[in-house]
């Protein structure tokens, strides 16, 4: 197979050919500007009327609760920073938790830097939240509840309608970072109680820098770029029609073909696992075994460095990505396994495969084949494993 396999698709997804076309007039043709009140403006403003009525009909909101932005990491940053500056008169105390994604994490430590206490709360070893340490933690200082919907490493999908109930019980807004669940579980933040979900299109075969926020009506939430009146005036800028336009299509598309996509990564997922498990020694699934994700597959490979995994994986054209957080250059191991419990060595060793619509069984048996070669070859070199051998 000379082919490029992509097993990445939880850090970003090919885009759909259906998604590009219906993006492609509003670059061209329809270009207009969708504040103009002449025809092609006119054009504009109709087609981001239309996607943001669908995007609200697939979750469960009406059309004025549908805010357009870059994307997963601004959504989560508008949420919390705005919620929490609108309703500072009412407390300072917000709760989320340890294995948050960053854009998350880090608008939380900034609002600590300005006077507001956060609690971080613990996952189990499955990356699964406590219902009771969420109860325990609420004060009447309490402004804000933010917890993923959907964890972008292991995969854990946490009780987001028990979440959503506290939150209401006691008043509290309840954000979720759902940008890992849109196009994988079906979502009505009505019924979940919902007052702020944050949703990224490159997750779901759309484009990438577009996203949006949905703000529950009535709730408050103070604009994040002053300037024009665009976004009901708390978002300006000229709007991005087009990746809107894609945006919604790849939505649309996710959600009418939600079962097939969800069987069929199943199945590929499992089938991952499962050859994976049986065949190559010392490994171990991480995230919970059956509230995961459709695509993800996280195993921790004792005694391999994930640099070096990934490394030998790309030689063989496998995409795919490893317990540090190697972007940033620096080979930290990840903090989402190090708050289920994982030491650092085993968190460093291990093999994110995040599957997608495009993946194919074949592709699933070359993954297997190499890594139980690579896996082989990289525990010969370590020293670590040849003393565990001799132990055994
Ligand atoms: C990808 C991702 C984000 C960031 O979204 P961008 O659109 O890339 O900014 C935020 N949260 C989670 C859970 C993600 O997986």
């Amino acid at each position: 197979m000379n082919k490029n396999i992509y097993m990445d698709n939880a850090a970003t997804t090919p885009m759909k050919k259906e998604v590009l076309d219906a993006m492609i007039p509003y670059y061209t043709e329809k270009f207009g500007n969708p504040s103009s009140i002449y025809a092609q403006g006119r054009e504009a403003k109709k087609a981001l009327d239309e996607s943001r009525d669908k995007v609200a009909k697939i979750l469960g909101a009406t059309d004025k609760e549908i805010f357009f932005t870059s994307g997963g990491s601004e959504s989560d940053n508008w949420a919390i920073k705005g919620a929490c500056y609108a309703n500072k008169n009412k407390g300072n105390h917000i709760i989320t938790t340890k294995i948050e994604h960053h854009a998350v994490l880090h608008a939380c430590e900034y609002l600590e830097r300005n006077g507001f206490d956060v609690t971080y709360l613990d996952v189990d070893e499955y990356g699964m939240i406590n219902i009771d340490d969420l109860k325990n933690a609420i004060t009447d200082k309490t402004i804000l509840i933010t917890i993923m919907f959907a964890n972008n490493e292991v995969g854990t999908i946490q009780p987001i309608k028990e979440i959503g109930k506290i939150a209401k019980d006691n008043d509290i807004l309840f954000h979720t970072d759902a940008v890992q669940a849109v196009g994988n579980i079906r979502i009505d933040v009505e019924e979940l109680n919902i007052d702020l979900l944050s949703l990224s299109a490159h997750k779901f075969y759309g484009p990438k820098g577009i996203g949006a926020l949905y703000i529950k009506k009535g709730t408050k939430v103070h604009p994040y770029i002053h300037g024009g009146a665009q976004e009901r005036n708390k978002r300006a800028g000229t709007e991005n029609v087009a990746s809107v336009v894609g945006l919604k299509k790849a939505l649309e598309l996710a959600y009418e073909n939600l079962d097939e996509h969800n069987n069929k990564l199943k199945r590929l997922r499992d089938k991952l696992i499962n050859d994976i498990t049986n065949n190559i020694s010392h490994t171990k699934l991480n995230g919970h075994p059956e509230k995961r994700l459709p695509g993800n597959v996280n195993i921790s490979m004792k005694y391999i460095e994930g640099e070096s995994l990934l490394l030998s994986l790309d030689m063989v054209n496998i995409a795919a990505s490893s317990g540090s957080a190697c972007t940033s250059g620096s080979l930290d191991p990840s903090h989402v396994l190090l708050a289920m419990g994982l030491s650092h060595g085993v968190a460093h060793g291990s093999l994110r495969l995040s599957l997608g619509d495009f993946n194919t069984e074949e592709e699933v048996d070359y993954v297997v084949e190499n890594l139980i070669e690579i896996v082989a070859r990289l525990r010969k070199m370590s020293p670590l494993f040849e003393n565990i051998k001799e132990e055994e």
